[in-house]
């Protein structure tokens, strides 16, 4: 009788912490460690087996819409080898490529699992070990979308957020259950995505003229009037509460910020819940001059997906429909009733 096959991983490497190494006095900055993981994972062999691909070796802030298409292209041309794909990556950006495959990735069929480390892999008390071997597992598991896997926990990629800079614990998913829990034991305590069923592909680009400004007590919108003037394409106004903005001036600027053709999201500055336009005079008239809420999405759920259907020629009224409707579990189409927060 033949041993029944291991599954198989791809690790494809685009850099971070996890690799780098220090030369003193000086940062962290990526080396060759990156092409040496594998032999850091030693006994990972027994249950996987794992290739690896170097993409590029960057810090995760050097990353954005082009290194976001290069990886998706990478994982469209290697999945149907493997059962699933690691993405080894920086955890400064990392939240921000995860929603960028989950809305560029249609129709997959198998896990995407992001993940990295707060300290290099080559020091003694470093957690990448810890992520890539169970991110390794992760990406053997029946979760067929673009996930995060992160201290114990894999997150939809979409859903997550970094709220730490030195925990071990630096993401968190605010208004959905994560995916799976690895403790003694393996608890599957979230519901995936269902599997695609018509094949990979590979859709859109990004708009990067795309802004991300907040707004402050008593001040006006002249920052928003700036951003339109210098050439912005679509702003994401993190308001107040549910959605809020001051009444006096905001909803003009942004009606003249809509009729020049900006496209205007409106999020909050709080982590958890549900933004909802409607719930208040400031939120309402954000919405009647031309704003679209971003429901449970986290910040970075909604600004890569405007520049995602912005990247796709969409504008006004279109985008605003196209934006209510959920791509891949991000969570835009919730709503006070349907989302849960977290605990
Ligand atoms: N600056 C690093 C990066 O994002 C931080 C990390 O990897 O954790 O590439």
């Amino acid at each position: 009788m033949t041993a029944p096959a291991k599954p198989r991983v791809l690790f494809l490497y685009t850099g971070g912490t996890l690799g780098m190494l220090r030369r003193d006095p000086g940062p962290l900055a990526p080396s060759h460690v990156a092409e040496d993981v594998l032999p850091y994972v030693r006994g990972l062999e027994a249950e996987v087996d794992v290739e690896a691909e170097l993409l590029c070796n960057l810090d995760s802030s050097d990353i954005g819409p082009g290194h976001w298409t290069a990886m998706a292209t990478a994982v469209a041309r290697r999945i149907p080898e493997f059962t699933g794909i690691v993405i080894l990556h920086g955890t400064d950006t990392m939240a921000w490529s995860a929603c960028a495959l989950s809305y560029m990735l249609r129709g997959l069929d198998r896990p995407v699992v992001f993940t990295g480390a707060q300290r290099p892999i080559a020091f003694v008390r470093t957690d990448a070990r810890n992520n890539l071997i169970h991110a390794a597992l992760c990406a053997t598991m029946q979760v067929p979308e673009v996930g995060i896997y992160f201290g114990r926990r894999l997150y939809r990629g979409n859903r997550a957020t970094k709220i730490s800079i030195q925990s071990y614990e630096a993401f968190e998913s605010p208004t959905f259950r994560p995916l799976v829990e690895m403790g003694v034991a393996i608890r599957h305590t979230g519901n995936p995505l269902p599997p695609g069923e018509s094949g990979l592909r590979v859709t859109g680009g990004f708009e990067s003229r795309v802004v991300v400004l907040q707004v402050v007590p008593g001040a006006g919108p002249a920052i928003l009037d700036a951003a339109v003037q210098t050439g912005a394409r679509g702003v994401v106004i993190r308001g107040f509460g549910a959605g809020n903005v001051p009444q006096d001036l905001w909803p003009g600027s942004i009606r003249r910020a809509t009729e020049a053709g900006v496209s205007i999201v409106l999020h909050s500055q709080c982590l958890r819940g549900v933004v909802d336009l409607g719930a208040y005079e400031g939120g309402r008239a954000a919405m009647e001059a031309g704003a679209v809420g971003t429901g449970a999405m986290t910040l970075e759920a909604a600004t890569v997906k405007l520049m995602w259907l912005l990247g796709q020629g969409m504008g006004g009224g279109a985008l605003r429909d196209a934006f209510r409707v959920d791509v891949a579990g991000e969570g835009s189409a919730e709503t006070g009733e349907t989302a849960g927060e977290r605990e």
